[in-house]
């Protein structure tokens, strides 16, 4: 008998069809003899629904109450799922994130997962029940309600497989696997069969929005098998795992964009020591993640300072920036949303030379300029005009050989 973790995603359970679908799914597996620990996502639309509804009222929502709010979208589809397995004649029984005990930090809208207590879930599994646990939300030490950021059931799911030492976790989803690519945005992305969890994590990180940053980061710190699959087919799809040897034969092994950032440039600031660390202070307070960082070398005592945050925390940055820039005697503060990252990863990376070279010169002949760059040991990133994504993404995929991955690896 084997502890399984499903997620099934906003799509999959989009519509009282899907959901009585599923649930025949998950009585399958059941009947097969697993345990099954269900995690949801809200239908298809609703949480971008909720938040939308709260932005009327008003555009910069108070944290908390939105929590409450989004919150709900994943309590409609738990307990429709329940009581689609119910009428079949199975025994379930629908938690919500704090039934399920998920406990978190405080972070309204972002927050992280401390720990879970699973007596509540193994309790009900001993009972033979099929276990539904509301994706997404958390509860916090003051006993509120918490949500974990956008596209957070994957963690919720990893979550719980490592704290229920399940033999696996499935994420089921709408793509039937992880790609080379955005399916959706290159036809000739291939799907792989393995992927390393460093090389998900960067991936995750640059916007493949299949698998979300930190259920891949909880996978591979308690080494928690992840089966990316769809929920429409029985076919395997891609598994996450620690890494494998051959995979550094190929250089580059995946595509990634965001168009989720923006972009902040603070103009002739006084080039001493402290100010940078004056200049980020406020935005680390309000708990915004920048990502690349770029400062330009000194001239005549001042320098530039680059950086992108999430779209979503793009207004409430610039101005904290502008405040500080003020005290800090820095000219201006310029911003761009209309930017996107596109990166290219790969662990073979580490031991193949020119990927940098090959992958400027291939953006250079479709005339896209390059607006900053980063680098890790196993990706390279490009910021570029939001409007050249989809062209860009095409022709690095087409230059590191990619739509014939599989052949190139066997
Ligand atoms: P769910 O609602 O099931 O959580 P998401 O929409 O969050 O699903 O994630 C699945 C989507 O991720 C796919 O429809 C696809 O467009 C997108 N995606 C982006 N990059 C990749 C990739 N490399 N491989 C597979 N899917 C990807
Ligand atoms: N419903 C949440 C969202 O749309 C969480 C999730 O789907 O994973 O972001
Ligand atoms: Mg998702």
């Amino acid at each position: 008998m084997a502890r399984i973790v499903q997620k099934y995603g906003g799509t999959s359970v989009g519509s009282i069809e899907k959901i009585k679908m599923v649930a025949e799914r998950v009585i399958e597996a059941c009947r097969e003899g697993n345990q099954m620990v269900v995690v949801l996502s809200a239908m298809a639309g609703q949480t971008d629904g909720l938040i939308a509804m709260a932005k009327e009222i008003n555009p910069d929502p108070d944290l908390r109450e939105l929590d409450v709010l989004m919150s709900t979208g994943e309590q409609v589809s738990v307990a429709l799922f329940a009581i689609a397995l119910k009428s079949l004649g199975y025994e379930a029984r629908s938690l919500l994130g704090f039934q399920a005990a998920i406990h978190t930090d405080d972070l309204y809208g972002k927050a992280r997962i401390r720990d879970i207590e699973i007596d509540r879930i193994t309790r009900n599994l001993d009972a033979g029940r099929i276990v539904i646990v509301a994706g997404f939300q958390g509860l916090n030490a003051r006993g509120d309600i918490t949500t974990l950021g956008r596209g957070g059931s994957d963690t919720t799911a990893v979550a719980l497989a490592a704290a229920l030492d399940a033999d696996v976790c499935e994420i089921l989803t709408d793509v039937d696997g992880v790609y080379t690519t955005d399916p959706n945005v290159y036809r000739k992305a291939q799907k792989m069969d393995f992927i390393s969890y460093d090389e998900m994590l960067e991936m995750a990180s640059m916007g493949a929005k299949v698998l979300e940053i930190r259920s891949v980061e909880f996978a591979k710190k308690f080494n928690v098998p992840i089966h990316v699959r769809s929920t429409f087919s029985k076919e395997r799809g891609t598994m996450v795992i620690a890494e494998i040897k051959d995979m550094e034969k190929v250089a580059v092994s995946g595509v990634a964009y965001n168009k989720n950032e923006a972009r902040i440039t603070i103009r002739k600031v006084p080039d001493q020591p402290g100010v940078a660390s004056r200049l980020f202070d406020p935005v680390f307070k309000a708990g915004i993640v920048v990502d690349m960082i770029v400062q330009n070398t000194s001239q005549d005592g001042f320098t530039d300072l680059t950086f992108t945050v999430p779209k979503g925390d793009f207004y409430k940055t610039m101005k904290l920036v502008s405040d500080v820039g003020k005290d800090v005697g820095a000219e201006t503060v310029l911003g761009d949303e209309d930017i996107a990252k596109v990166s290219i990863i790969g662990v073979g990376m580490r031991v193949h030379a020119g990927v940098a070279k090959k992958m400027f010169s291939a953006l250079a002949e479709k005339n896209i300029n390059i607006i900053m760059i980063s680098t890790s040991e196993i990706k390279i990133s490009c910021i570029i005009e939001e409007k050249y994504t989809e062209l860009a993404v095409r022709v690095l995929h087409d230059t590191f050989g990619l739509n014939h991955a599989k052949e190139e690896i066997l």
